[in-house]
C-alpha cells in the first residue's frame, strides 16, 4: 500500500491508530486503517480531516461508512463479504 503512514496514539487509552494520507488532497485528510470486520485485514475505512473526526469514527453512537477506498477488493483478503462484486 503506497502511502505516508502516520501513527497516532491515544494516551487515554493507550490505543493506536495508523492514518493514511489521502492522496486526492495530501496535508488535507487522511484515511483511518482499521481491521475490517468481515476477513479481519487492515484497510483504509474512513477519511478524516482532523483528529476531531478520528473522534467520531470511534464514537459508538456513530454509524459506520465505510469509505470508496474500503470497496477496493485489492485491500481486502479473498472473498471478504465487504466487497462489492460487479
Ligand atoms: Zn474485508
Amino acid at each position: 500500500m503506497p502511502g505516508d503512514l502516520i501513527t497516532v496514539s491515544d494516551p487515554a487509552t493507550g490505543q493506536e491508530w495508523r492514518l493514511l494520507t489521502d492522496f486526492t488532497s495530501p496535508g488535507e485528510s487522511w484515511l483511518v486503517l482499521d481491521r475490517c470486520p468481515e476477513c479481519g485485514t487492515e484497510v483504509p475505512v474512513v477519511r478524516i480531516a482532523c483528529l476531531a473526526d478520528l473522534g467520531d469514527y470511534l464514537a459508538p453512537e456513530t454509524d459506520l461508512v465505510l469509505d470508496d477506498e474500503a470497496g477496493d477488493p485489492s485491500v481486502h483478503g479473498a472473498g471478504c463479504a465487504l466487497v462489492p462484486s460487479h
